[in-house]
Protein backbone atom coordinates (compact mmCIF):
# COMPACT_ATOMS: atom_id res chain seq x y z
CA UNK A 1 0.00 0.00 0.00
CA UNK A 2 1.14 3.62 -0.94
CA UNK A 3 1.75 5.79 2.02
CA UNK A 4 1.62 9.46 0.63
CA UNK A 5 1.84 12.26 3.39
CA UNK A 6 1.04 9.67 6.53
CA UNK A 7 -2.19 8.82 4.43
CA UNK A 8 -2.99 5.58 2.26
CA UNK A 9 -3.47 6.76 -1.42
CA UNK A 10 -6.81 4.99 -1.63
CA UNK A 11 -7.85 7.70 0.99
CA UNK A 12 -6.56 10.26 -0.94
CA UNK A 13 -8.25 9.61 -4.13
CA UNK A 14 -11.30 9.10 -2.19
CA UNK A 15 -11.08 12.38 -0.51
CA UNK A 16 -9.93 13.94 -3.84
CA UNK A 17 -11.51 11.72 -6.69
CA UNK A 18 -9.98 13.55 -9.57
CA UNK A 19 -6.33 12.47 -8.41
CA UNK A 20 -7.69 9.42 -10.25
CA UNK A 21 -7.79 10.32 -13.66
CA UNK A 22 -4.10 12.63 -12.81
CA UNK A 23 -2.35 9.83 -11.08
CA UNK A 24 -2.90 8.40 -14.73
CA UNK A 25 -1.46 10.69 -16.66
CA UNK A 26 -4.74 11.77 -18.69
CA UNK A 27 -5.56 15.04 -19.93
CA UNK A 28 -8.40 16.80 -17.59
CA UNK A 29 -9.71 19.64 -16.25
CA UNK A 30 -9.84 20.45 -13.09
CA UNK A 31 -12.25 23.64 -11.72
CA UNK A 32 -11.07 25.41 -8.76
CA UNK A 33 -13.19 25.28 -6.34
CA UNK A 34 -11.56 27.65 -3.90
CA UNK A 35 -12.12 30.71 -6.51
CA UNK A 36 -13.50 33.99 -5.46
CA UNK A 37 -14.98 36.92 -6.51
CA UNK A 38 -12.49 39.62 -7.30
CA UNK A 39 -13.26 41.90 -4.54
CA UNK A 40 -13.05 39.54 -1.83
CA UNK A 41 -9.71 37.23 -3.02
CA UNK A 42 -7.48 40.46 -3.70
CA UNK A 43 -8.13 41.44 -0.18
CA UNK A 44 -5.26 41.02 2.05
CA UNK A 45 -2.82 39.83 -0.99
CA UNK A 46 0.88 40.77 -0.07
CA UNK A 47 1.29 42.62 -3.77
CA UNK A 48 -1.49 45.19 -4.67
CA UNK A 49 -1.68 47.98 -7.46
CA UNK A 50 0.77 50.67 -6.02
CA UNK A 51 3.68 47.41 -6.15
CA UNK A 52 2.50 46.98 -9.71
CA UNK A 53 2.84 50.58 -11.05
CA UNK A 54 6.25 50.95 -9.07
CA UNK A 55 7.71 48.05 -11.39
CA UNK A 56 6.46 49.77 -14.26
CA UNK A 57 8.07 52.43 -13.23
CA UNK A 58 11.31 51.11 -13.02
CA UNK A 59 11.31 49.48 -16.25
CA UNK A 60 10.38 52.89 -17.87
CA UNK A 61 13.51 54.20 -16.29
CA UNK A 62 15.76 51.56 -17.41
CA UNK A 63 14.16 51.52 -20.85
CA UNK A 64 17.24 53.81 -22.19
CA UNK A 65 19.37 51.16 -21.23
CA UNK A 66 17.99 48.52 -22.89
CA UNK A 67 17.64 50.11 -26.34
CA UNK A 68 21.18 51.25 -26.10
CA UNK A 69 22.20 47.75 -25.34
CA UNK A 70 19.64 45.45 -27.07
CA UNK A 71 19.44 47.73 -30.18
CA UNK A 72 16.28 45.33 -31.36
CA UNK A 73 13.99 47.17 -28.96
CA UNK A 74 14.86 50.38 -30.15
CA UNK A 75 11.89 50.77 -32.26
CA UNK A 76 9.41 49.96 -28.68
CA UNK A 77 11.82 52.44 -27.15
CA UNK A 78 13.36 50.21 -24.60
CA UNK A 79 10.23 48.51 -23.43
CA UNK A 80 10.73 44.71 -23.75
CA UNK A 81 6.61 43.49 -24.99
CA UNK A 82 5.36 41.55 -27.37
CA UNK A 83 3.13 41.00 -30.09
CA UNK A 84 -0.81 40.04 -29.49
CA UNK A 85 -1.68 38.62 -32.78
CA UNK A 86 -5.29 36.74 -33.56
CA UNK A 87 -5.27 32.81 -34.26
CA UNK A 88 -8.45 32.02 -36.52
CA UNK A 89 -6.61 29.23 -38.42
CA UNK A 90 -5.24 27.70 -35.48
CA UNK A 91 -9.10 28.19 -33.48
CA UNK A 92 -10.65 25.85 -36.67
CA UNK A 93 -7.84 23.45 -36.32
CA UNK A 94 -8.81 22.76 -32.58
CA UNK A 95 -12.23 22.86 -33.40
CA UNK A 96 -11.67 20.05 -35.29
CA UNK A 97 -9.22 17.86 -33.68
CA UNK A 98 -11.73 18.65 -30.56
CA UNK A 99 -14.82 18.26 -32.09
CA UNK A 100 -15.95 21.33 -29.92
CA UNK A 101 -16.75 24.33 -31.52
CA UNK A 102 -15.21 27.16 -29.53
CA UNK A 103 -17.58 30.66 -29.71
CA UNK A 104 -15.68 33.77 -28.79
CA UNK A 105 -12.35 35.91 -30.62
CA UNK A 106 -9.41 33.88 -30.25
CA UNK A 107 -5.88 35.80 -29.69
CA UNK A 108 -2.23 34.92 -28.85
CA UNK A 109 0.14 36.60 -26.64
CA UNK A 110 3.91 36.00 -28.53
CA UNK A 111 5.71 36.18 -25.76
CA UNK A 112 7.93 33.66 -27.24
CA UNK A 113 8.94 36.65 -29.30
CA UNK A 114 9.57 38.58 -26.54
CA UNK A 115 13.42 40.94 -27.25
CA UNK A 116 16.18 39.91 -25.26
CA UNK A 117 15.73 35.96 -24.36
CA UNK A 118 12.35 34.48 -25.79
CA UNK A 119 10.47 33.50 -23.50
CA UNK A 120 7.59 34.98 -20.42
CA UNK A 121 10.95 34.88 -18.68
CA UNK A 122 12.41 38.43 -20.19
CA UNK A 123 9.40 39.56 -18.07
CA UNK A 124 10.17 38.24 -14.35
CA UNK A 125 13.69 37.51 -14.86
CA UNK A 126 14.79 40.73 -16.74
CA UNK A 127 13.13 42.69 -13.79
CA UNK A 128 14.28 41.45 -11.11
CA UNK A 129 17.99 41.88 -12.29
CA UNK A 130 17.54 45.39 -13.25
CA UNK A 131 15.86 46.09 -9.78
CA UNK A 132 19.02 44.76 -7.88
CA UNK A 133 20.99 46.54 -10.55
CA UNK A 134 19.38 49.80 -9.59
CA UNK A 135 19.77 48.91 -5.94
CA UNK A 136 23.37 48.90 -5.58
CA UNK A 137 23.93 51.81 -7.43
CA UNK A 138 21.59 53.72 -5.32
CA UNK A 139 23.50 52.11 -2.48
CA UNK A 140 26.57 53.53 -3.55
CA UNK A 141 25.04 56.91 -4.41
CA UNK A 142 26.06 56.29 -7.95
CA UNK A 143 22.66 56.75 -9.39
CA UNK A 144 19.14 58.67 -9.15
CA UNK A 145 15.89 57.89 -10.35
CA UNK A 146 16.32 60.29 -12.81
CA UNK A 147 19.65 59.78 -14.40
CA UNK A 148 19.87 58.33 -17.71
CA UNK A 149 20.24 54.92 -17.45
CA UNK A 150 21.68 54.39 -20.29
CA UNK A 151 24.80 55.38 -18.95
CA UNK A 152 25.02 51.91 -17.24
CA UNK A 153 26.35 50.19 -20.65
CA UNK A 154 29.71 52.74 -19.92
CA UNK A 155 32.63 50.88 -18.66
CA UNK A 156 32.88 51.97 -15.35
CA UNK A 157 29.00 50.59 -14.42
CA UNK A 158 30.33 47.16 -15.74
CA UNK A 159 33.47 47.25 -13.80
CA UNK A 160 31.27 48.04 -10.31
CA UNK A 161 29.05 45.20 -10.93
CA UNK A 162 31.57 42.45 -11.81
CA UNK A 163 32.23 42.59 -8.24
CA UNK A 164 28.67 40.54 -7.74
CA UNK A 165 27.93 37.51 -8.63
CA UNK A 166 24.32 36.33 -9.43
CA UNK A 167 22.86 32.71 -8.89
CA UNK A 168 19.65 31.32 -10.40
CA UNK A 169 18.42 27.66 -10.81
CA UNK A 170 16.74 27.06 -13.68
CA UNK A 171 14.89 24.54 -16.38
CA UNK A 172 16.05 25.95 -18.81
CA UNK A 173 14.82 29.67 -19.67
CA UNK A 174 14.75 32.14 -16.53
CA UNK A 175 18.72 30.77 -16.49
CA UNK A 176 18.79 32.01 -20.12
CA UNK A 177 17.10 35.20 -19.74
CA UNK A 178 18.74 36.09 -16.02
CA UNK A 179 21.88 35.14 -18.15
CA UNK A 180 21.84 37.05 -20.68
CA UNK A 181 20.53 40.04 -18.92
CA UNK A 182 23.36 39.93 -15.81
CA UNK A 183 26.64 39.51 -18.21
CA UNK A 184 24.96 42.27 -20.59
CA UNK A 185 25.41 44.66 -17.49
CA UNK A 186 28.21 42.88 -16.39
CA UNK A 187 27.84 40.82 -13.58
CA UNK A 188 29.13 37.30 -12.23
CA UNK A 189 26.36 34.97 -13.42
CA UNK A 190 26.12 31.48 -12.46
CA UNK A 191 23.16 29.22 -13.66
CA UNK A 192 22.21 25.58 -11.70
CA UNK A 193 20.45 24.27 -14.14
CA UNK A 194 18.56 20.89 -14.02
CA UNK A 195 18.54 17.68 -16.11
CA UNK A 196 15.99 18.64 -18.66
CA UNK A 197 17.21 22.02 -19.34
CA UNK A 198 18.38 21.75 -23.12
CA UNK A 199 21.59 21.61 -24.38
CA UNK A 200 21.16 24.76 -26.52
CA UNK A 201 20.14 26.98 -23.40
CA UNK A 202 22.97 25.89 -21.64
CA UNK A 203 25.54 26.14 -25.36
CA UNK A 204 24.28 29.98 -25.52
CA UNK A 205 24.31 30.86 -21.74
CA UNK A 206 28.22 29.60 -21.98
CA UNK A 207 28.71 31.62 -25.32
CA UNK A 208 27.41 34.62 -23.50
CA UNK A 209 30.26 34.32 -20.50
CA UNK A 210 27.70 32.84 -18.00
CA UNK A 211 29.21 29.65 -16.15
CA UNK A 212 26.65 27.02 -16.08
CA UNK A 213 26.45 24.25 -13.43
CA UNK A 214 24.52 21.20 -15.04
CA UNK A 215 22.68 19.03 -12.14
CA UNK A 216 21.93 15.37 -12.63
CA UNK A 217 18.41 15.69 -10.84
CA UNK A 218 15.45 18.26 -11.07
CA UNK A 219 14.36 21.43 -10.75
CA UNK A 220 14.25 21.91 -7.09
CA UNK A 221 17.43 20.49 -6.34
CA UNK A 222 19.22 23.29 -8.76
CA UNK A 223 17.63 25.74 -7.03
CA UNK A 224 18.57 24.38 -4.12
CA UNK A 225 22.54 24.62 -5.12
CA UNK A 226 22.16 28.28 -6.14
CA UNK A 227 20.43 29.11 -2.72
CA UNK A 228 23.13 27.79 -1.02
CA UNK A 229 25.63 28.86 -2.70
CA UNK A 230 24.51 32.88 -2.20
CA UNK A 231 24.17 32.25 1.58
CA UNK A 232 26.35 34.10 3.55
CA UNK A 233 27.96 36.33 1.04
CA UNK A 234 27.00 40.03 0.86
CA UNK A 235 28.13 39.93 -2.90
CA UNK A 236 26.29 37.28 -4.19
CA UNK A 237 22.44 37.85 -4.80
CA UNK A 238 20.34 34.39 -5.14
CA UNK A 239 17.28 34.73 -7.36
CA UNK A 240 14.75 32.61 -5.97
CA UNK A 241 12.07 31.42 -8.81
CA UNK A 242 10.13 29.67 -5.95
CA UNK A 243 9.79 32.70 -3.31
CA UNK A 244 10.82 35.95 -4.99
CA UNK A 245 8.33 39.03 -4.76
CA UNK A 246 10.50 41.10 -7.72
CA UNK A 247 10.11 37.96 -10.07
CA UNK A 248 6.46 37.60 -9.90
CA UNK A 249 5.89 42.16 -10.07
CA UNK A 250 8.25 41.52 -13.44
CA UNK A 251 5.50 39.16 -14.59
CA UNK A 252 2.38 41.73 -13.09
CA UNK A 253 3.17 44.39 -15.47
CA UNK A 254 2.24 42.40 -18.86
CA UNK A 255 -1.24 43.10 -17.68
CA UNK A 256 -0.93 46.80 -17.72
CA UNK A 257 0.72 46.55 -20.88
CA UNK A 258 -2.16 44.06 -22.65
CA UNK A 259 -4.84 46.12 -21.62
CA UNK A 260 -2.99 49.14 -24.13
CA UNK A 261 -3.11 46.44 -26.27
CA UNK A 262 -6.95 45.88 -25.80
CA UNK A 263 -7.27 49.72 -26.03
CA UNK A 264 -5.30 50.00 -29.57
CA UNK A 265 -7.29 46.86 -31.06
CA UNK A 266 -10.63 48.31 -29.33
CA UNK A 267 -10.79 44.76 -27.93
CA UNK A 268 -14.07 44.89 -25.35
CA UNK A 269 -13.58 43.13 -22.40
CA UNK A 270 -16.33 43.13 -19.50
CA UNK A 271 -18.22 40.83 -16.76
CA UNK A 272 -20.64 40.22 -19.96
CA UNK A 273 -18.25 39.52 -22.33
CA UNK A 274 -15.64 37.87 -20.27
CA UNK A 275 -11.77 37.50 -21.49
CA UNK A 276 -10.34 33.84 -20.68
CA UNK A 277 -6.54 33.69 -20.48
CA UNK A 278 -5.03 30.50 -20.77
CA UNK A 279 -1.22 30.69 -19.13
CA UNK A 280 1.39 27.63 -18.82
CA UNK A 281 2.76 26.32 -15.21
CA UNK A 282 5.57 25.92 -14.14
CA UNK A 283 6.70 26.46 -10.59
CA UNK A 284 3.97 29.33 -11.34
CA UNK A 285 5.47 32.70 -10.65
CA UNK A 286 5.28 33.61 -14.47
CA UNK A 287 1.80 32.48 -15.27
CA UNK A 288 0.89 33.67 -11.42
CA UNK A 289 2.60 37.54 -12.05
CA UNK A 290 0.57 37.44 -14.86
CA UNK A 291 -2.86 36.57 -13.97
CA UNK A 292 -2.34 38.19 -10.72
CA UNK A 293 -1.70 41.16 -12.77
CA UNK A 294 -4.78 40.77 -14.90
CA UNK A 295 -7.22 40.22 -12.10
CA UNK A 296 -6.13 43.69 -10.76
CA UNK A 297 -6.29 45.18 -13.94
CA UNK A 298 -10.03 43.82 -15.40
CA UNK A 299 -11.49 42.56 -12.53
CA UNK A 300 -14.01 40.01 -12.31
CA UNK A 301 -14.11 40.50 -16.28
CA UNK A 302 -11.00 38.30 -16.32
CA UNK A 303 -11.36 34.35 -16.33
CA UNK A 304 -7.61 32.70 -15.68
CA UNK A 305 -6.34 28.81 -16.47
CA UNK A 306 -2.99 27.24 -15.97
CA UNK A 307 -1.82 24.30 -18.29
CA UNK A 308 0.36 21.88 -16.60
CA UNK A 309 2.19 19.05 -18.30
CA UNK A 310 0.03 15.72 -17.49
CA UNK A 311 3.48 14.48 -16.04
CA UNK A 312 4.21 17.37 -13.59
CA UNK A 313 0.91 18.87 -12.48
CA UNK A 314 2.47 20.48 -9.61
CA UNK A 315 0.43 22.87 -8.93
CA UNK A 316 -3.11 21.37 -9.71
CA UNK A 317 -1.55 18.80 -7.18
CA UNK A 318 -0.10 21.43 -4.73
CA UNK A 319 -3.73 23.53 -5.37
CA UNK A 320 -6.31 20.69 -5.16
CA UNK A 321 -4.81 18.97 -2.03
CA UNK A 322 -4.28 22.71 -0.09
CA UNK A 323 -0.80 21.46 0.71
CA UNK A 324 0.96 23.64 -2.44
CA UNK A 325 4.74 23.41 -1.95
CA UNK A 326 4.27 20.47 1.08
CA UNK A 327 3.79 18.36 -2.01
CA UNK A 328 5.17 17.07 -5.22
CA UNK A 329 4.11 15.34 -8.35
CA UNK A 330 6.99 12.57 -7.15
CA UNK A 331 5.49 11.94 -4.12
CA UNK A 332 2.43 11.10 -5.67
CA UNK A 333 4.48 8.60 -8.25
CA UNK A 334 4.12 10.78 -10.99
CA UNK A 335 7.87 10.73 -12.94
CA UNK A 336 7.83 15.03 -13.55
CA UNK A 337 9.49 13.62 -17.41
CA UNK A 338 8.17 16.07 -19.98
CA UNK A 339 9.31 17.30 -23.39
CA UNK A 340 8.04 20.81 -21.89
CA UNK A 341 11.19 21.94 -20.08
CA UNK A 342 9.72 25.30 -18.90
CA UNK A 343 7.21 23.24 -17.25
CA UNK A 344 9.08 20.61 -15.54
CA UNK A 345 8.79 21.23 -11.62
CA UNK A 346 8.05 18.45 -9.03
CA UNK A 347 6.85 21.10 -6.67
CA UNK A 348 4.84 24.27 -7.12
CA UNK A 349 6.02 27.59 -5.34
CA UNK A 350 3.82 27.84 -1.97
CA UNK A 351 3.82 31.61 -2.62
CA UNK A 352 2.35 31.98 -5.94
CA UNK A 353 -0.34 28.67 -5.10
CA UNK A 354 -1.57 30.81 -2.04
CA UNK A 355 -1.78 34.11 -3.60
CA UNK A 356 -3.71 32.04 -6.54
CA UNK A 357 -6.02 29.47 -4.79
CA UNK A 358 -9.21 32.25 -4.74
CA UNK A 359 -7.88 33.87 -7.97
CA UNK A 360 -7.53 31.37 -10.64
CA UNK A 361 -10.41 29.32 -12.28
CA UNK A 362 -9.35 26.28 -12.93
CA UNK A 363 -6.23 23.90 -14.21
CA UNK A 364 -6.18 21.62 -17.08
CA UNK A 365 -2.77 19.19 -18.36
CA UNK A 366 -2.18 18.37 -21.39
CA UNK A 367 0.08 14.73 -22.83
CA UNK A 368 3.55 14.98 -24.46
CA UNK A 369 1.60 14.03 -27.73
CA UNK A 370 -0.35 16.98 -27.42
CA UNK A 371 2.20 19.22 -27.54
CA UNK A 372 4.30 18.03 -30.63
CA UNK A 373 0.98 17.82 -32.51
CA UNK A 374 0.49 21.43 -31.26
CA UNK A 375 3.50 22.44 -32.34
CA UNK A 376 2.94 21.27 -35.95
CA UNK A 377 -0.70 22.66 -36.01
CA UNK A 378 0.81 25.87 -34.96
CA UNK A 379 3.58 26.34 -37.16
CA UNK A 380 0.74 24.91 -40.19
CA UNK A 381 -1.64 26.89 -39.61
CA UNK A 382 -0.41 30.50 -38.04
CA UNK A 383 3.73 29.50 -39.50
CA UNK A 384 4.80 30.39 -35.81
CA UNK A 385 7.13 27.95 -34.27
CA UNK A 386 6.48 27.55 -30.12
CA UNK A 387 8.81 25.58 -27.83
CA UNK A 388 6.48 22.50 -26.14
CA UNK A 389 6.01 24.29 -22.60
CA UNK A 390 4.25 27.60 -24.80
CA UNK A 391 1.63 25.50 -26.96
CA UNK A 392 0.14 24.07 -24.05
CA UNK A 393 -2.69 27.13 -23.52
CA UNK A 394 -4.07 26.03 -26.70
CA UNK A 395 -5.67 23.23 -25.80
CA UNK A 396 -7.77 25.55 -22.70
CA UNK A 397 -10.98 26.77 -24.39
CA UNK A 398 -12.48 23.29 -25.63
CA UNK A 399 -11.97 22.07 -21.89
CA UNK A 400 -13.50 25.50 -20.73
CA UNK A 401 -16.48 25.73 -23.26
CA UNK A 402 -17.55 21.79 -22.06
CA UNK A 403 -16.55 22.25 -18.23
CA UNK A 404 -17.93 25.85 -17.37
CA UNK A 405 -20.92 28.09 -17.39
CA UNK A 406 -21.86 29.79 -20.85
CA UNK A 407 -18.80 31.23 -23.22
CA UNK A 408 -20.78 32.79 -25.93
CA UNK A 409 -19.21 34.82 -28.89
CA UNK A 410 -18.72 38.10 -27.20
CA UNK A 411 -16.42 36.27 -25.32
CA UNK A 412 -12.66 36.53 -25.58
CA UNK A 413 -9.99 33.43 -25.40
CA UNK A 414 -5.88 34.41 -25.34
CA UNK A 415 -3.44 32.33 -25.46
CA UNK A 416 -0.59 32.89 -23.68
CA UNK A 417 2.32 31.69 -25.80
CA UNK A 418 5.10 31.50 -23.52
CA UNK A 419 8.56 30.64 -25.44
CA UNK A 420 10.24 29.34 -28.79
CA UNK A 421 11.33 32.17 -30.94
CA UNK A 422 15.27 31.57 -29.65
CA UNK A 423 14.89 27.91 -30.32
CA UNK A 424 17.66 26.86 -33.10
CA UNK A 425 16.66 26.10 -36.68
CA UNK A 426 17.70 22.36 -36.65
CA UNK A 427 15.53 21.58 -33.13
CA UNK A 428 12.66 23.79 -34.49
CA UNK A 429 12.95 21.19 -37.58
CA UNK A 430 13.10 18.12 -35.28
CA UNK A 431 10.09 19.33 -33.12
CA UNK A 432 8.30 19.90 -36.24
CA UNK A 433 8.85 16.58 -37.54
CA UNK A 434 7.59 15.22 -34.64
CA UNK A 435 4.32 17.04 -34.08
CA UNK A 436 4.20 16.04 -38.01
CA UNK A 437 3.84 12.31 -37.10
CA UNK A 438 1.14 13.15 -34.13
CA UNK A 439 -0.77 15.18 -36.40
CA UNK A 440 -3.24 13.15 -38.39
CA UNK A 441 -3.52 10.29 -35.48
CA UNK A 442 -6.95 10.31 -34.68
CA UNK A 443 -6.16 8.99 -30.81
CA UNK A 444 -4.49 12.03 -30.06
CA UNK A 445 -7.26 14.59 -29.09
C1 LIG B 1 9.10 29.18 -17.25
C2 LIG B 1 8.16 28.96 -18.33
C3 LIG B 1 6.80 28.84 -18.08
C4 LIG B 1 6.19 28.87 -16.72
O1 LIG B 1 6.64 29.83 -15.81
P1 LIG B 1 6.81 29.45 -14.28
O2 LIG B 1 7.15 30.70 -13.61
O3 LIG B 1 7.92 28.44 -14.19
O4 LIG B 1 5.53 28.84 -13.84
C5 LIG B 1 5.98 28.64 -19.17
N1 LIG B 1 6.45 28.54 -20.42
C6 LIG B 1 7.75 28.66 -20.70
C7 LIG B 1 8.22 28.57 -22.10
C8 LIG B 1 8.65 28.88 -19.66
O5 LIG B 1 9.95 28.97 -19.93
Amino acid sequence: MTIVKGKPMEKWIREFPDLGPILNYTPFYWSNPGVKDNKEALQDQPLQLKDMKDAEERLKRFAPFIAKAYPETEKDRGIIESPLIEGNQIKARIETITGQKIPGAFYIKLDSHLPISGSIKARGGIYEVLKYAETLLQEHHLLSETDDYSKMTEATYREFFSQYTILVGSTGNLGLSIGVISAKLGFQVIVHMSADAKQWKKDLLRSRGVQVMEHPSDYSKAVEEGRKEAENDSKSYFIDDENSKDLFLGYTVAAIRLKKQFEEREIQVSPEKPLHVYLPCGVGGGPGGVAFGLKVIFGDAVKCYFAEPTHSPCMLVGMMTGLHNEISVNDFGLDNQTAADGLAVGRPSGFVGKVMEPLLEGIYTVSDEQMFRLIAEMADAEGIHLEPSAVTGLMGPSYVVQNELKVTDGDTHLIWATGGSMVPGDIQEAEYQKGLEYKNNPDIR
